[in-house]
């Protein structure tokens, strides 16, 4: 299926409306969701609908819910979203920060109980785009954990990303480091399930600790599933545990160890902090000095000239751009999924 976004948009508005939400919501998440697609994270699309309409109908993802603030000292503010939708409270709890740091130079939120956040990307851009630096540290607790750690064959962590974004300069785009700490997002595994393809080589163990690059060893019955790996070995597992502790333990957010029933759906933490770049340095310095540094990775030869060197952000762009273009690809498991939800709600399936 190739469909174009504002047709993918509409529809996904109209699966999110099954579940009862405000207009806001609505083009919020939906949003959110063609974006992830237009950006080549289909993993973080509209794919994800079909865990919401499970989450909304079970009651474990509350629509039209307001955060509570649990504290806040004008720098530093604790949310709990009590499970409202990750993409509206996330951006309401980044904006406060953007706000307070613009004030105060430095703010900082911790983010309870959100149901799905989705592509943190999302609210690293958003405090990329009003002129501020952030980083973004996100734990979830959903179910079994898919991800082992560094040496380990079972898992005990889910995908756990981090999110760091550089201002725009007016010559570059935003620097947009984005990404799980799994070598894959288990979003990605679910894709290339759904696809029938293979997946990258060391992302996946089986069962039994042997390399593997079938994702379908992740959809076993329960006691034979296969495991995740962290990617850059005892790194990336170090970072994992580091997001989970800061989005969890640190914040208050449920953890991984203490809450995997799925009944809870899919529950985000985040530690985002948020810094004024303008009280660090002169403004006209700091934007020069981001210019020369992205020049300079970018001057360096590619091993392979069909490969070019690219900047943290830029894939996303590329694809969105090829996306805007000549529409989004969805899988016809996916499709068949969400045409099957829409049925059940009566809603017309785009063909
Ligand atoms: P990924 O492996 O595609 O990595 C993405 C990051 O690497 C981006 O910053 C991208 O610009 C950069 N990148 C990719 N190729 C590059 C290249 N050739 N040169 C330079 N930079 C390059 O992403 P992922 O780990 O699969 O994560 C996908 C999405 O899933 C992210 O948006 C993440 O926030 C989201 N996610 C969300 C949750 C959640 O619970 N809400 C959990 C896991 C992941």
């Amino acid at each position: 299926m190739i469909i174009n976004h504002d047709t993918l948009r509409d529809f996904a508005g109209r699966l999110v409306a099954a579940g009862g939400s405000s207009a806001t919501e609505i083009g919020i998440v939906a949003d959110h969701l063609v974006e992830a697609n237009l950006r080549g994270h289909d993993s973080h699309g509209v794919g994800m609908l079909v865990a919401y309409v499970r989450d909304f109908e079970a009651g474990t993802l509350k629509p039209n819910q307001q955060p509570e603030i649990v504290s806040d000292t004008g720098t530093i503010s604790v949310w709990d979203a009590h499970a409202g939708y990750g993409q509206v409270i996330a951006r309401q709890a980044v904006e406060w920060a953007i706000g307070a740091a613009k004030t105060h130079g430095v703010a900082v939120n911790g983010l309870r109980n959100a149901h799905h956040i989705g592509r943190v990307g999302t609210y690293g851009e958003i405090a990329a785009r009003a002129g501020m630096v952030s980083l973004h540290f996100v734990n979830v607790a959903s179910g079994p954990p898919p991800v082992a750690p560094h040496r380990g064959k079972e898992g005990r962590f889910l995908t756990n990303p981090v999110c760091i974004a550089i201002p725009p300069t007016g010559n570059n785009p935003p620097i947009l480091l984005d990404f799980a700490t799994s070598r894959v997002a288990m979003g990605k595994v679910r894709v290339a399930h759904n696809a029938g393809k293979p997946m990258i080589d060391g992302a996946l163990l089986d069962h039994d600790g042997r390399a593997t690059t079938d994702p379908g060893v992740m959809y076993d019955e329960p006691g034979r599933r296969g495991v995740v790996l962290p990617f850059g070995e005892h790194k990336g597992s170090g970072l994992a545990l580091i997001c989970e502790l800061l989005a969890g333990a640190i914040v208050g957010s449920p953890s991984v160890a203490t809450m995997t029933p799925p009944e809870r759906g899919i529950i985000n933490g985040m530690l985002s902090i948020v810094i004024d770049p303008a009280r660090l340095n002169n403004q006209d310095a700091m934007l020069a000095g981001i210019d020369e540094m992205v020049a300079w990775v970018k001057s360096a030869a590619p091993a392979d000239p069909d490969l070019p060197v690219l900047i943290a952000g830029e894939p996303e762009q590329i694809a969105r751009a090829e996306r805007m273009a000549n529409g989004i690809y969805v899988d016809e498991t996916t499709w068949g999924q969400l045409a099957e939800i829409a049925q059940r709600y009566q809603i017309p399936v785009p063909n």
